[in-house]
């Protein structure tokens, strides 16, 4: 908090001279897959707290963003509305927070053009996790290189002050402030530059229950690599009972030598509140495999409710489109205003 600001989060036209503290948090998901435990424990859980603190905050399915790898289109939109339900399953909130999908805004594909001839490819091309995901392609999407810009786009067309992001991301936000930086200096005063909101020590990064050297993802091909929020109590224990640990029985921390078991004590803190050497004594006598079981038990349990919850909002797929409708109204209202002051300042416009 305490940055100083002459502009508002919803009007651009007018500056007004006080000075506001009001956040304004912008956060996006990729509708690629099924909401993960890491995507809850790392981001969803922390998101539900922003929302509760007076800020002004925009949930995004950027499924914009999830087309820069080859999507189904057979089932693109229903693991939109999918992402959806399962962020209100988790608590985020419409009526707190804006919730919507970001092609139902067209604001966020203009605005990236305009950003994308204020930057450089040598800039896109270094930053980290374009190279770590173009690695994998044998022709590299050109939506997989400008998707920092189109990431810039979405905050800035909502003078988003901070972005809660991983640190994979934080580049991205970086790339975001520059070009607010570079479009000010260009056209003079219009946005400012967003911070990235780095979650506390309750966010969990969690990794592979298969590979625990690699993050838990949506998109690696083996389900069995995560676990979905939507998964049944005996999938779940299943996916525990054969996460990969390695050949010592007993229960301790260790990151880097003991990557798997140390994973499944991150998702043991993050899931029942007792620190790590809690988690030690009270496994004392437990075989790892014994471990897993009484950890499995214990997530089963604790997101019981959020599947339920889950299940039922797909069951109504009318009133999650209806919803994202609804957020996307009170999305396209800011963006328009933002793309209205973009269009006269760069002089696609007359005054
Ligand atoms: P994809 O595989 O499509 O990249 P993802 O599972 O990595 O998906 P994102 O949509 O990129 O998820 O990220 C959504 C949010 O979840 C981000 O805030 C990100 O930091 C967080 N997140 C993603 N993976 C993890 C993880 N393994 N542990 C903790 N947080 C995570």
């Amino acid at each position: 908090r305490g940055f100083h600001t002459n502009h508002t989060a919803h009007c651009q036209h007018t500056s007004p001279a006080h000075a506001t503290t009001r956040r304004t948090i912008f956060s996006g998901i990729q509708p690629t897959g099924e909401l993960h435990l890491g995507n809850y424990l790392g981001a969803v859980r922390q998101w539900v707290q922003l929302q509760e603190g007076g800020d002004d905050v925009l949930f995004c399915v950027v499924d914009l963003h999830s087309i820069t790898l080859p999507q189904d289109p057979t089932t693109l939109y229903s693991q939109t509305l999918g992402m959806t339900a399962s962020l209100l399953a988790c608590g985020i909130d419409p009526s707190r927070a804006v919730v919507f999908q970001q092609s139902r805004v067209p604001e966020h594909t203009q605005l990236a053009w305009v950003l994308g001839c204020l930057t450089t490819m040598a800039r896109l091309g270094h930053l980290p996790q374009y190279k770590e995901k173009s690695a994998m392609q044998k022709e590299i999407p050109l939506g997989l290189y400008v998707y920092p810009v189109l990431q810039a786009a979405d905050i800035l067309l909502y003078h988003a002050t901070h972005v809660p992001v991983g640190e994979d991301q934080l580049q991205h936000i970086q790339l975001a402030a520059d070009l607010a930086r570079i479009f000010n200096n260009k056209f003079g005063k219009t946005f400012r530059a967003p911070r990235s909101l780095v979650l506390g020590q309750d966010a969990a990064r969690l990794r592979s229950l298969r590979q625990p050297t690699k993050k838990m993802s949506k998109s690696e091909p083996d389900p069995r690599s995560r676990v979905a929020l939507s998964d049944p109590p005996d999938v779940v224990r299943e996916k525990f009972k054969k996460a990969v640990t390695d050949f010592t029985s007993e229960v301790y921390y260790d990151s880097q030598e003991r990557p798997g078991v140390s994973n499944l004590m991150v998702i043991d803190r993050a899931v029942t509140g007792r620190n790590f050497e809690e988690i030690q004594a009270a496994s004392q006598g437990l075989t790892t495999a014994q471990y897993k079981l009484v950890l499995a038990d214990a997530v089963v349990e604790h997101l019981a409710p959020i599947r339920q919850h889950y299940n039922h909002l797909l069951q109504e797929p009318g009133h999650l489109d209806q919803i994202l409708e609804r957020g996307a109204q009170q999305a396209r209202e800011r963006a328009a205003n933002t793309w209205s002051v973009v269009r006269h300042k760069v002089g696609l416009l007359g005054k």
